[in-house]
């Protein structure tokens, strides 16, 4: 068995049960472990603290498969896939959805393993080289699932570089996608691209502040930044808003968001295919008004070390955004950002608010689904946050 031995004193994040094992922690490594082999991570006098998956290529040195010296191996991974699928049956069974994430990474206990479920196919995504080495043994559990026909793979997410592994897409098991998938959510039908689509296919972690904003919009004029296939702005046609507008950089988006809204057999949105920084100043300068906008942008802060860039740009559009709402308008403002803590969050928002000369309210926190769970341990797992504000408007 390969030994990863900590220096001193350096165990005590592992203590609290914290699944990284960072390069600086570490004091030598034993027996010649390859990307991706199971080591013994143990403490300076020699106890054995957990099992995990070693990464010679990432600041993240280890990542933690088991808090004991079980073996990991192929029946490991459908134990644990199985009884992560298990909790989210709930969602299926209540007609809630079709779409779940199926494993949330670090949060499941299952380190680098994102695999999201749409319908019959499981979008599977493997981020660190532990899971990489396990690619096999996921894929099989995954293809087991009741009910699952397929597994696609779409391990082409940036965070691959940092463990030396090149990006990879395609059928894993099962039969080809016949096209797009359409899945439900809340009553509502999306088409989801799996094969071309952002992360998986479909933003699943927002599902429950969709249907949110569906009860919040009736004879509302709505203003959806940064839409993507439509999943907010087909909730607030659903919701019987007065008007929505949609801004979305990608094209081939907006035209999947079209489809989404035809789907449902919607009214058609205004959409509009740009950028929201420009547009959103055009807006002011026209001075056009909503009493509802949506901000859902992508992640500014990959990292904490993008945290002061990052939160230019989140001011920048809250800022625009709370000088278009009329008096008592809404704003839903979100950062998936894991560099971006919710208490800075919060502070950003407040300073967009102050410069902006309004006042406002927070009337609710938002998070992910429940599907996309926070290990107590684990608090890089939280990484959406988002504020529902009203502005406050004196009586004159
Ligand atoms: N709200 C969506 C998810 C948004 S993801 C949902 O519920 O499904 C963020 C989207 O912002 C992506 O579709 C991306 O193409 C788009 N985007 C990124 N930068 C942009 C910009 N500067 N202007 C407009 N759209 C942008």
């Amino acid at each position: 068995m390969h030994k990863l031995i900590l220096r001193p004193g350096r165990e005590k994040s592992l203590k609290r049960r914290h699944p990284w094992v960072f390069s600086g922690a570490v004091a030598r490594v034993e027996g010649e472990p390859q990307a991706g082999d199971t080591v013994d991570v143990r403490t300076a006098g020699g106890e054995v603290l957990a099992v995990a998956a070693y990464s010679p290529y990432s600041r993240i040195r280890a990542r933690v498969w088991a808090w004991d010296d079980r073996a990991i191996d192929g029946r490991f991974f459908h134990e644990r896939i199985t009884q992560a699928a298990a909790i989210r049956s709930a969602l299926f069974k209540h007609g809630i959805t079709d779409a779940v994430r199926l494993v949330h990474a670090e949060s499941d206990s299952l380190p680098g393993i994102i695999a999201d479920r749409y319908g019959d196919t499981v979008v599977m995504q493997l981020l660190s080289a532990g899971a990489e080495f396990w690619r096999e043994a996921i894929a099989d559990a995954l293809a087991g699932l009741q009910g699952v026909a397929r597994v696609w793979e779409r391990s082409d997410a940036e965070v691959r570089a940092l463990e030396g592994l090149e990006p990879r897409t395609g059928l894993i098991r099962g039969r080809p996608v016949p096209g797009a998938v359409t899945v439900h959510e809340h009553e509502l039908a999306f088409s989801v691209d799996v094969e071309q689509g952002h992360k998986t296919g479909f933003y699943l972690d927002q599902r429950d502040n969709r249907l949110f904003l569906r009860s919040l919009v009736a004879n509302r004029e709505v203003l959806d930044c940064f839409s993507y296939t439509g999943g907010f702005t087909v909730n607030a046609l659903a919701g019987g808003a007065r008007s929505v507008t949609a801004i979305e950089s990608s094209a081939l988006a907006l035209e999947q968001a079209r489809g989404n809204a035809a789907l449902n057999h919607l009214p058609q949105a205004q959409w509009i295919e740009g950028d929201v920084f420009r547009t959103l100043r055009r807006f002011r300068d026209e001075r056009r008004q909503f009493d509802l906008v949506v901000l859902d942008p992508p992640k500014f802060a990959p990292t904490a070390a993008h945290a002061e860039k990052a939160s230019r740009a989140y001011k920048d559009i809250n800022l625009l955004a709370f000088k278009l709402l009329r008096p008592d308008g809404l704003l839903m403002t979100f950062s998936c950002s894991g560099g971006v803590s919710p208490d800075l969050f919060q502070k950003i928002v407040a300073g967009a608010a102050l410069d902006a000369g309004v006042d406002a309210r927070i009337e609710q926190w938002l998070h992910a689904a429940p599907d996309h769970p926070v290990a107590l341990n684990f608090p890089e797992g939280e990484y959406l946050k988002g504020l529902l504000c009203r502005l406050i408007t004196e009586a004159q």
